[in-house]
C-alpha cells in the first residue's frame, strides 16, 4: 500500500477513535477540537496514536472536508465505530521511588502518548516485589496469544528497573512477544520484541551472569 495514497483516508481511520484527551473529547466520527471550540487544524497525537499505521507520524492534519478552523460541532458517529478490531494495545507502567514523589508527569506523558491504561505505584527500586510491575506483565504477555500486539509503554527504562533486574524483565516480555517503549531517556523509541534492545539487553544479561559466576569461582580460589 502507499502511503501517499492511503494518506487521504488516515483522518478516517483516526476518527474511528474518541479522542483520549480531557481537554478535547471529540467523539468518533468528529474532528478534534480547540480549547476556544474550532475545529482543529490537526488530529491530536495521543488520538492518532490509537491507529498502528499512523503512531510514527509527527502530525495527522485535519482535511478540507472537516474544515479546519470553523466552528466545531459533534458529527454522527460512524456505524464502523467500535466494531474495528484494536490491532494493538498499549498498556502504561509508571513508577515513583518515594511516597512523597509525584507520578503527574509519568501518568500525563503516558497519557500523551496515547496510552489508554496505566498501572502505577509508589515503591523503592529496591523493593523486591512490585505488585503493579507484575499486574501489568502479567496481563500485557497473555494478550499476544489472542493475536493483538501489545507494548508495555514507560516513561524511561529506569522506571522498570536497573541492570540485571531490566535485563530480566525484557527476557521476560520478549518471550510472551510483548514489545517495550520508552518516552524518553537513553532506550527511548519503541521496541520490538525481536528488535536489538532486546538483544542488547539479553546479552547484557549473559554477561552479568557470567561476571556474577567468575566471582563466586574466583571467591573460593581465595587470594
Ligand atoms: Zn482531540
Amino acid at each position: 500500500m502507499k502511503r501517499s495514497g492511503a494518506a487521504s483516508d488516515d483522518f478516517k481511520r483516526v476518527e474511528a477513535h474518541d479522542c483520549p484527551m480531557s481537554t478535547c473529547a471529540a467523539p468518533a466520527g468528529s474532528p478534534c477540537r480547540t480549547g476556544k471550540g474550532k475545529v482543529a487544524i490537526q488530529y491530536h497525537t495521543a488520538r492518532f496514536r490509537l491507529v498502528p499505521q499512523l503512531a510514527k507520524m509527527f502530525s495527522v492534519p485535519t482535511p478540507a472536508v472537516r474544515k479546519p478552523g470553523s466552528v466545531w460541532t459533534e458529527l454522527p458517529r460512524p456505524v464502523s465505530a467500535g466494531a474495528e478490531p484494536v490491532g494493538h494495545v498499549r498498556l502504561g507502567y509508571a513508577r515513583a521511588s518515594t511516597p512523597r514523589q509525584s507520578l503527574d508527569s509519568q501518568l500525563d506523558s503516558l497519557a500523551e502518548a496515547g496510552v489508554t491504561r496505566v498501572f502505577s505505584e509508589k515503591i523503592s527500586t529496591r523493593a523486591t516485589k512490585r505488585p503493579e510491575l507484575e499486574a501489568v506483565v502479567k496481563l500485557a504477555g497473555g494478550i499476544p496469544s489472542c493475536g493483538v500486539a501489545v507494548t508495555l509503554v514507560v516513561h524511561e527504562h529506569k522506571r522498570l528497573g536497573r541492570g540485571i533486574e531490566l535485563a530480566m524483565l525484557a527476557e521476560e516480555l520478549k518471550a510472551s512477544d510483548v514489545g517495550l517503549e520508552f518516552l524518553a531517556g537513553e532506550l527511548k523509541g519503541s521496541h520490538d520484541p525481536s528488535g536489538i534492545v532486546f538483544t542488547v539487553l539479553a546479552a547484557m544479561l549473559m554477561r552479568i551472569l557470567e561476571i556474577g559466576q567468575c566471582r563466586s569461582s574466583l571467591h573460593f580460589v581465595g587470594p
